[in-house]
């Protein structure tokens, strides 16, 4: 009962958000939406797309070493560089990795395919997806299909920055 009406209030956002001319009361009614979302029903539904934000700085690092979604989602993922280095000495990117593969292995592969964004070809079938490099000031965002649920490892894979910038993307059931 409860899911029904939170499915049709978010239904009617969509539609006045598709057919609306402001932008303004689009954004706030989205935004009420989600509010809503979680605190019915504790986390985001499948369907839905779940908005992600991490950042990297000067200092090899992402703010962030836990991400969640939900099986059957899209994900539309924004990775931030904070910093002010460029991307030739500090480079970030953000590669989501199929389980099972070796992170230093990767990572030792990646370091050489500086001309394919660090994203060495012999190894694509290992990259469930992946964002571009980005240096200090810029940002660059990407979406995917959530895999299915389970615990994956996300890395930048800059040389020499895995080690440090790793972390665990977890895919709940949906
Ligand atoms: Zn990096």
């Amino acid at each position: 009962m409860k899911s029904n009406l939170l499915f049709f209030f978010i239904l009617s956002v969509l539609l006045t958000a598709c057919g609306g001319d402001s932008a303004n009361d689009a954004a706030s009614s989205s935004a009420s939406a989600e509010e809503s979302g979680s605190a019915a029903t504790g986390s985001s539904a499948a369907g839905e797309v779940a908005e992600l934000r991490i950042e990297g700085n000067d200092l090899m690092q992402f703010n962030l070493k836990q991400m969640e979604v939900t099986a059957g989602q899209r994900v539309r993922l924004t990775l931030v560089h904070t910093g002010q280095m460029p991307a030739e000495t500090m480079g970030h990117n953000w590669v989501l990795l199929a389980q099972g593969t070796d992170m230093a292995d990767f990572g030792t592969k990646a370091a050489a395919a500086r001309d394919n964004g660090y994203i060495p070809p012999s190894e694509e079938g290992k990259v469930i997806a992946h964002t571009e490099i980005v240096g200090g000031g810029e940002q660059t965002t990407i979406e995917f299909d959530a895999p299915p649920a389970g615990d994956y490892t996300f890395i930048c894979s800059f040389p020499g920055h895995y080690a440090l910038m790793n972390g665990t993307f977890t895919v709940k059931p949906g």
